[in-house]
């Protein structure tokens, strides 16, 4: 209800061609588009889009807070989640997690989830973080670089990684790693955008001017 007049009084706009209605327009992002795909050292990456234009706006506002658009490339993204795999979303540095605690990762993975039955384990943490969650559940982790993961959420599992974008893929690498060392199998990782092209980093975010 009260979102509901909160989007009379100021309407969701897109992201990225500031259109009014959704967060995330269909003509932006289209709902269903088949995955690109970059292969890293160990997995490969799907994603929605190269991180360019549309794509690099809607990830910009989803680091500035904009749930909306989260929850829209999330449901987007479930139309490339493999079926049968368990979504590990890639941890947000603590700084970096949204007031009232929302992490956008976990949001896009529990979106991408909801919409194609996936199951969702947070077993991933960062290092830094691991303290205040207690020293118990700290010995039954596996730790490597910067990240730590739950041995019981993953083991014998397939694992497919979620993240907002893959840039260099050290990320994934890390977080891969150290989920096998925890006995989980991973298939692969989603995320929303992946550059292909180091060139695409220093292109502006928009690609479209105002409708
Ligand atoms: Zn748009």
């Amino acid at each position: 209800m009260f979102r509901e007049i909160l989007d009379l009084l100021f309407p969701p706009q897109c992201a990225a061609c500031r259109r009014i209605g959704s967060g995330l327009c269909g003509e932006c992002v289209p709902i269903r588009s088949s995955a690109v795909t970059r292969t890293l050292d160990t997995l490969d990456v799907y994603s929605l889009g190269e991180y360019y234009g549309a794509f690099r706006a809607a990830i910009l506002a989803i680091k500035d807070g904009r749930r909306d658009v989260a929850e829209a490339l999330g449901d987007r993204l479930a139309s490339i989640v493999k079926k049968g795999t368990v979504l590990v979303p890639v941890p947000t540095l603590r700084s970096r997690v949204w007031t009232r605690g929302v992490d956008a990762v976990e949001l896009l993975a529990r979106r991408a989830a909801r919409a194609s039955n996936a199951e969702v384990q947070t077993a991933l943490m960062c290092r830094s973080g691991i303290g205040q969650r207690g020293k118990t559940r700290a010995s039954r982790l596996e730790s490597r670089g910067r990240f730590s993961c739950d041995q019981s959420m993953v083991r014998d599992r397939h694992i497919t990684l979620v993240d907002d974008v893959c840039t260099t893929g050290a990320t994934l690498e890390d977080c891969a790693g150290v989920i096998r060392e925890a006995g989980g199998v991973v298939t692969g990782a989603l995320t929303i955008a992946v550059v292909l092209d180091k060139r695409d980093l220093a292109r502006p975010a928009l690609s479209r001017s105002r409708h």
